[in-house]
């Protein structure tokens, strides 16, 4: 089995002696991607985790696994699709809205940008989603490095995001991260110019290794509608550094489900990161002499939460914030604004 939860032993002993006190009761995942097989276009192989591909995560899967990962807590999560050129969004979209629950599922939409924003905007509302997933690779005719977030973002798509109050599930583009300039002054654009959106800059802005949030976070701070999720940030010094320079009430706690339950640990090695997995990944280092015995991401990030936690004397009331209250308070707000029942 692929997957690292406390189906495992030595799982199990890692959470009851190292997680299960820390983590509060209530937890709000903020990153979680699902799909159901229909959103794989015929032979498609099903996507690719180390070690394995999966041709579905389901939100059924997702409850489950969240209940092995975290025994005894009581876990709810942000949803959207694998915003994959391969798989069909407008069926995954669907999935996510129709079994999404508003209580413990919230979705989000994956959005392209050479959709109709007139489309867009009557599915937001029409299907309940209370944020977009935009995704680099949906960008055409650019390479992948070039892409920038106005590219992935166009006025039309966010003028309706703005209108709504919605959230933005935003995976920085760009080599340089945070410490791109074109990035910095679209975020700063973003931001200023669509007040009502919340922008969530996705892994901390991709701040797998210090040296790229240093001084550059810090110009982030300033805009009270961007917000930054922790998801597959296994790093103490960059938590320690989030916790310092950004604000408290805008943090929230994240995985990247179902990657993060996969043996691995990203790390940080000469200012560049990489992902060290159990078992080879497209995206990853792996250990081929089976040297190790690895635990999930998701613990290695509570670990790394826990370290900056304590060497800040933090505790209490953050971690019931950083865990739950920051991202249900803010989905509180986008539903309240929208007539939904909260
Ligand atoms: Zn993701």
């Amino acid at each position: 089995m692929w997957k690292e939860t406390t189906d495992k032993e030595e799982n199990l002993l890692i959470y009851t002696e190292e997680i299960r006190d820390f983590v509060p009761n209530r937890l709000l995942d903020f990153h979680v991607h699902v799909f159901h097989e229909e959103t794989l276009k015929g032979d498609d192989p099903g996507f690719p985790l180390p070690g394995t591909r999966i041709r579905s995560y389901t939100i059924p899967e997702l409850m489950d696994d969240m209940e092995k990962i975290y025994p005894g807590k009581h876990c709810s999560a942000v949803v959207f699709g694998f915003p994959d050129l391969k798989y069909d969004s407008d069926v995954n979209n669907r999935y996510v809205a129709e079994n999404s629950d508003h209580h413990t599922v919230f979705p989000f939409r994956l959005v392209k940008p050479d959709e109709d924003p007139l489309r867009v905007e009557e599915e937001l509302v029409g299907m309940r989603f209370l944020g977009v997933k935009p995704y680099l690779n949906y960008v055409k005719g650019k390479p992948p490095d070039e892409v920038e977030i106005h590219d992935m973002l166009p006025a039309g798509i966010m003028e309706v995001i703005d209108k709504l109050g919605l959230m933005v599930m935003l995976h920085i583009p760009r080599k340089g991260r945070l410490a791109d300039p074109v990035n910095q002054k679209q975020i700063a654009q973003l931001a200023a110019s669509y007040p009502n959106a919340r922008i969530i800059l996705a892994h901390i802005g991709r701040a797998y290794y210090l040296d790229n949030i240093v001084g550059q976070l810090d110009r982030m701070e300033k805009f009270e509608n961007v917000y930054c999720d922790t998801a597959m940030v296994n790093h103490w010094e960059v938590l320690e550094y989030l916790f310092q320079h950004f604000d408290r009430k805008r943090i929230l706690y994240a995985t990247d489900l179902p990657i993060a339950v996969c043996g691995g640990k990203s790390i940080e090695i000469n200012n560049q990161y990489t992902y060290v997995t159990s078992q080879p990944w497209f995206l990853s280092i792996s250990d081929d002499h089976g040297k190790l015995v690895f635990t999930s991401f998701i613990y290695e990030q509570i670990r790394a939460i826990r370290k900056a936690v304590e060497r800040l004397g933090l505790q209490g009331e953050f971690l019931e914030d950083l865990f739950y209250r920051n991202g249900s308070t803010l989905i509180g707000k986008v539903m309240k604004e929208r007539g939904f029942q909260v």
